[in-house]
């Protein structure tokens, strides 16, 4: 299948390090990605945008801007306007250009980008207005009825706004039925439940949206997983699953979170660990 493919940044966040990376020790973890004074590191919402023959799709919206200014400010985020829809405009496009939007999960800092930016005066809004938005049944069951450990991760009125929407396509299978065979998802339960990564069939192999199952290049190692994974053990056993399956299909990933890589190539090194090669910082209508 002949498509363009653009990196396309959203606002970013500073997260505590520690919270990051899970049980792995700052002396380590610090060497992957270095802290501020406060042990906050830096972590991209990176979109993709794919523009085949017949549609614009967009892979998740990142936080995007609709926290009020204390609650942007408790996560970091940074900076006030939403960056999504500005990265759109330096491609001459709008969010009302978008064809179909692709969400992993629900989680603010993946989801945040569908609302309007924060108004003070004003409820959020509901963004791309020509869009089906696709996500997993079994996420969007869980942003309905979070755990108490989890509550927080999610925005509480999208679900409701999704839904009134009518445009809202749950999905429960490998392929659905807008964006038929080139593309299909893998499902993963590790980080949370009905986590959805997107794979697209393209000229150069497969190419698939890592999520939050892999948010960087420092979590490629498979045993190291966040303080925010559900089930830490089952994603370090889906990622090993995933990652092979890329290596011998010579297949690429997307990294939504890494603060500097955006897409790369997945090879074993000489102990076995997955390793990133053939990195690239941004992409811009690429084939
Ligand atoms: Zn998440």
């Amino acid at each position: 299948m002949t498509i363009k493919i653009s990196s396309l940044f959203g606002n970013g966040q500073h997260l505590d390090g520690g919270a990051m990376f899970g049980h792995v020790p700052k002396a380590l973890w610090s060497q992957w990605l270095r802290p501020d004074a406060e042990n906050h590191v830096f972590l991209a919402c990176r979109a993709l945008l794919i523009e085949d023959e017949q549609r614009r799709i967009l892979l998740e919206t990142g936080i995007g801007a609709f926290f009020s200014p204390e609650l942007k400010q408790r996560y970091g985020v940074t900076p006030e306007q939403h960056v999504l829809l500005e990265s759109l405009e330096k491609l001459g496009l709008s969010h009302t250009d978008i064809d179909v939007v692709i969400l992993s999960h629900l989680h603010f800092d993946h989801a945040g980008g569908l609302l309007s930016a924060y108004e003070a005066d004003h409820k959020n809004r509901l963004l791309f207005p020509n869009a089906r938005y696709l996500v997993s049944q079994e996420s969007f069951i869980r942003a309905k009825a979070p755990h108490k450990r989890d509550r927080a991760s999610f925005i509480p009125e999208l679900t409701h706004l999704l839904e009134a929407s009518d445009r809202l396509e749950l999905i429960a299978n490998e392929h659905s039925p807008t964006l038929g065979e080139n593309y299909r998802f893998h499902f993963s339960e590790g980080h949370t439940p009905g986590l959805m990564l997107t794979e697209i069939n393209t000229e150069h192999g497969p190419l698939v949206f890592a999520a939050d199952l892999i948010p960087g290049i420092a979590w490629l190692h498979s045993p190291i997983t966040m303080g925010y994974d559900r089930f830490p053990e089952k994603v370090v056993d889906e990622k090993e699953t995933l990652l092979d399956y890329l290596v011998k299909q010579k297949g690429r990933l997307f990294y939504t979170h890494d603060p500097h890589i955006a897409l790369s190539n997945v090879v074993r090194d000489e102990k076995g660990r997955f390793v990133a090669t053939e990195t690239l910082s941004e992409i811009s209508r690429v084939a």
